[in-house]
């Protein structure tokens, strides 16, 4: 019972036993207006009653408003993180420093009428930093850092979403110089067709509405986060809403190294960071932290004194088979991986399609077109793309399980091509599948020792830049 019930059973006490005085005094006394009085308090004292016993049983089951919600729901944090935090991504890192000069010197901007953008996209995959990327640059600028993920704007009940982003706006509009992070906003942004939702739908218009709302130096930066960037509408994408884009890619050897030193600085150790980072190709950020933090817990165990090589190697199966599922590549996988990656790479070149590097974990690696293509191009970009898909069917006459994010691209770059160039012609899904198919087998059987090369340099060095190549 908390303290306001208490109060109030001892009012209703206090109030009972003076009803009972009273009927008590006008039994004695024989006075008829009093004993009226007194059953017009009872009457009041029993209505009294009722009422509160019906509130008390809306109020259990009664949840916080909506708008109680929202109001608990956007208040920023502040960030101690620094850019300097964050190990590697040094392109990444560079453009966000633009950013930060601009919400801490926003005048600087104004007078020359520069616009700054408005929408950043982060596209990587899981782990990479992405979310710890936007802190830092909230902690280097010291303005209030709003998070939300993509999922909790989807509500059960239509325009609710809506509504959510509306007043995740002002508040940050409100508090500018700020920045907001949507974390996986493909939840909301997904390309619109398909399964259709209302919802969803109301949503990511009010999105967009927002996004064209509010002026390039309103000192807002909005900063949104997603693995799949042909998955998101186009709307999104266009110029004034999220048009400048980074990618975060799985750290290289080097970039793992120096995630690997800040993880071990303060842990006492014997470890060989070099061959740590040799050994973890695949890993994120987040991946070789969680292996480190493995090791620590096995060092313990073993009541040791410092954290060793033996550590990493006890609990790497852990890791890598593990509820974690991290990758970590034996090396004939990565011979197939390579192999997949260059013949993408090496069609890529041959037909004239512009990209800009190759790693061994990117599979989306070309370049987006905004312009004018030609349907030409559009068709060599699905060759490019479906290349690795058929380079295990030309060396190994087997696929592998790395081709699942490859097709998802395929299907969207067809069904771009298809409403594009190919509707009155009746062309089929399977029919640009067989064209492209053919193109990147005729390139593939005429390119093989170009091919091998690149295999190998991209198994010793990860990632091959195309003019490299
Ligand atoms: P994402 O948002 O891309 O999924 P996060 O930013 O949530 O990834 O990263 C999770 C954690 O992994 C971070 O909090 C950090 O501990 C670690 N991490 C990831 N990338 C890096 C990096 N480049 N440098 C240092 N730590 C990193």
């Amino acid at each position: 019972m908390d303290k306001n019930q208490l109060l109030n059973s001892k009012n209703i006490a206090v109030g009972s036993f003076a009803i009972l005085f009273l009927i008590f005094l006008s039994l004695i006394i024989d006075n008829t207006p009093l004993f009226l009085l007194i059953l017009f308090l009872l009457g009041g004292l029993a209505i009294y009653l009722v009422d509160k016993k019906n509130k008390k049983n809306t109020e259990t089951i009664q949840k916080p408003t909506f708008e109680e919600e929202l109001k608990n729901t956007y208040f920023p944090t502040t960030s101690k993180l620094k850019l300097a935090d964050v190990a590697g991504l040094d392109g990444a890192k560079e453009e966000l420093f633009e950013i930060k000069d601009f919400l801490n010197n926003p005048d600087k901007y104004k007078k020359f009428n520069a616009r700054i953008p408005k929408g950043i996209l982060f596209i990587g995959p899981p782990g990479v930093g992405k979310t710890m990327m936007a802190k830092a640059l909230a902690g280097e600028a010291g303005v209030p850092f709003f998070y939300q993920s993509g999922s909790s704007f989807v509500e059960i009940y239509v325009g609710m979403g809506a509504k959510k982003v509306h007043e995740l706006f002002e508040a940050a509009k409100k508090s500018a110089p700020s920045i907001v992070f949507i974390d996986e906003i493909d939840s909301v942004g997904k390309a619109r067709g398909g399964i259709r939702s209302d919802e969803r739908d109301a949503t990511l218009n009010q999105l967009l509405t927002e996004m064209d709302g509010f002026e390039s130096n309103s000192g807002v930066v909005v900063i949104a986060a997603t693995n799949k960037i042909e998955m998101l509408d186009d709307a999104l994408l266009r110029a004034g809403r999220f048009d400048r884009h980074i990618h975060l890619d799985l750290p290289s050897v080097n970039e793992r190294k120096s995630i690997l030193e800040i993880y071990l600085k303060n842990r006492p150790n014997s470890v060989d960071i070099e061959k740590l980072s040799l050994i973890t190709a695949g890993f994120s950020g987040a991946s070789l932290e969680n292996f480190i933090n493995e090791a620590s817990l096995n060092a313990i165990k073993l009541n040791k004194q410092e954290l060793d090589m033996q550590d990493f190697i006890s609990v790497k199966d852990k890791v890598v088979f593990g509820k974690k599922q991290e990758i970590a590549l034996s090396v004939e996988e990565k011979e197939k991986i390579a192999l997949y990656q260059s013949s993408k790479a090496i069609v890529a070149k041959k037909l004239g399609v512009e990209f800009e590097k190759i790693t061994l974990f990117l599979n989306n690696f070309l370049s987006t077109n905004n312009g004018l293509e030609s349907e030409k191009h559009s068709l060599y970009k699905i060759a490019a793309q479906i290349s690795g898909i058929v380079a295990y069917d030309f060396f190994y006459s087997q696929r592998y399980s790395n081709t699942k994010e490859d097709i998802l691209i395929i299907n969207e770059l067809i069904k771009n091509h298809i409403e594009n160039f190919n509707m009155e012609k009746n062309l089929s899904l399977q029919d640009a599948i067989e064209q492209a198919k053919d193109i990147a087998l005729k390139t593939i059987k005429t390119s093989e020792q170009e091919i091998k090369e690149l295999q190998k340099k991209l198994i010793t060095q990860e990632i091959v830049f195309f003019n490299d190549i």
